[in-house]
């Protein structure tokens, strides 16, 4: 017997806009045998056939989509066929840069699977047992696609635990790199610890808007807020800026960006690292009257969910009026959200508020705000209309008029 997932009345209707979801709570009943990554056909309460889907039993998102027509078997070929459309699209699209976002989950047709290249080592977290239940033929078809000479697993995501699985980190095809990877973004050398640092080692994400740092600093004096391992400061830097300020807490992430100041050869001088706070950093600053001509504030999550939007929202406004505060007249101020919860709409109402603060705080009535440009990921973050919530990235390009 085919195992079947029958949806309670009238949940079907977000599957027939084709997002790619099936939460428990939709669920009437599951027929026939299952267990933890089985296909399972999903059928709407008058048993008529929607998608064929993966089931997680532990989650709370009970099963994902992986295809809508119920002639297409699910085997090693399908994935095969995703994996190889998956990389095509990037061939076509992404240039100048060898840090790529190969597979990007849901929107690649691919739930739950992230797949990072860096130079020849390919980065792979499985997110959703579906995809962990396949996991031979998903790298056995990434092996045979692309010319990597690794492929590690980095399945350390807190999620992994909704979907009652461990974490692991390993190799699945070749060695663990012995030191950080050396990748080439627009000219710009960047090492990256894909075994340690953040996600599978390098915010591949922010690619477009490093590069448009990098055209508009040139003689500028630069802050970089949250810089990690100074993507955007390396990028200002390659761009000519006078002098980049970078803040971050973490003292290792501060050393690995110095490392690769000495890669590039950028003259040290030009750049002062500052481990401490952000938020003290920006106060002591605003205090001291410093003032920068660009300024980029991209923190990390501040609303991991919806029960976190208070405080985070409060947060957001206080660093981007804070930030406003810094900027000479003309000075441009790049801000992110990666939170999910706060989506665009809500992130530009925050930094209206922002702005409105900072020009009371400041009692300059000529102070004001426009927006440029409107910032997102790069085209290898490709975004299904159905699945919104592959959208998580958003920034603005604002600058003080
Ligand atoms: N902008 C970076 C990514 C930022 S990730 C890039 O493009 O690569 C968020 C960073 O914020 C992390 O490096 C983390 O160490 C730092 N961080 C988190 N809380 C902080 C705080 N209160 N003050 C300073 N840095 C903080």
């Amino acid at each position: 017997m085919q195992a079947t997932i029958v949806l309670k009345a009238g949940k079907e209707r977000p599957l027939l806009r084709r997002h790619p979801w099936i939460y428990s709570n939709a669920v009437d009943s599951v027929e026939g045998k299952v267990y933890p990554g089985s296909t399972v056909h999903v059928v709407d309460h008058g048993r008529k056939f929607i998608a064929k889907a993966l089931y997680s039993p532990s989650s709370q998102i009970r099963a994902r989509v992986l295809t809508w027509d119920e002639a297409e078997p699910i085997d090693h070929a399908f994935f095969k066929r995703r994996i190889s459309k998956a990389i095509e699209h990037r061939r076509t699209w992404i240039k100048n840069t060898n840090a790529i976002r190969l597979i990007f989950g849901e929107s690649d047709g691919l739930p739950g699977l992230i797949v990072d290249q860096y130079n020849d080592t390919l980065v792979c977290q499985f997110l959703f047992i579906g995809v962990e239940y396949w996991k031979d033929a998903i790298v056995a078809a990434l092996a045979q696609q692309t010319n990597c000479s690794a492929i590690v697993e980095r399945s350390d995501a807190a999620v992994r635990a909704r979907e009652g699985l461990e974490k692991h980190i390993g190799a699945l095809k070749g060695d663990l790199p012995a030191e950080p990877i050396q990748v080439n973004e627009c000219g710009v050398l960047y090492t990256v610890d894909v075994l340690q640092g953040h996600k599978t080692g390098f915010y591949i994400d922010q690619r477009d808007s490093r590069e448009l740092v990098g055209q508009l600093s040139k003689d500028k004096e630069v802050l970089n807020m949250f810089c990690y391992t100074g993507g955007f400061s390396l990028a200002a830097l390659k761009g000519g800026a006078k002098h980049v300020a970078s803040v971050d807490s973490s003292g290792e992430a501060l050393a690995m960006a110095q490392r690769q100041m000495k890669l590039n050869q950028f003259e040290e001088s030009r750049a002062t690292w500052i481990d401490d706070d952000a938020f003290n950093v920006l106060t002591k600053f605003r205090k001291e009257e410093k003032r920068f001509d660009l300024v980029v504030l991209d923190p990390p999550k501040f609303a991991p969910s919806s029960h976190h939007l208070d405080k985070a929202l409060r947060a957001y406004k206080e660093i981007n009026r804070a930030g406003m505060q810094l900027l000479n007249p003309g000075g441009l101020l790049f801000t992110f959200s990666c939170s999910g919860a706060v989506d665009a709409a809500l992130f530009e109402r925050t930094i209206a508020m922002a702005s409105a603060e900072a020009m009371s705080h400041s009692g300059d009535k000529s102070m004001d705000f426009r927006v440029l440009k409107r910032l997102s990921s790069g085209l290898d973050h490709p975004l299904l209309a159905s699945f919104p919530e592959g959208d998580y990235l958003k920034g603005l390009l604002l600058q003080r008029v």
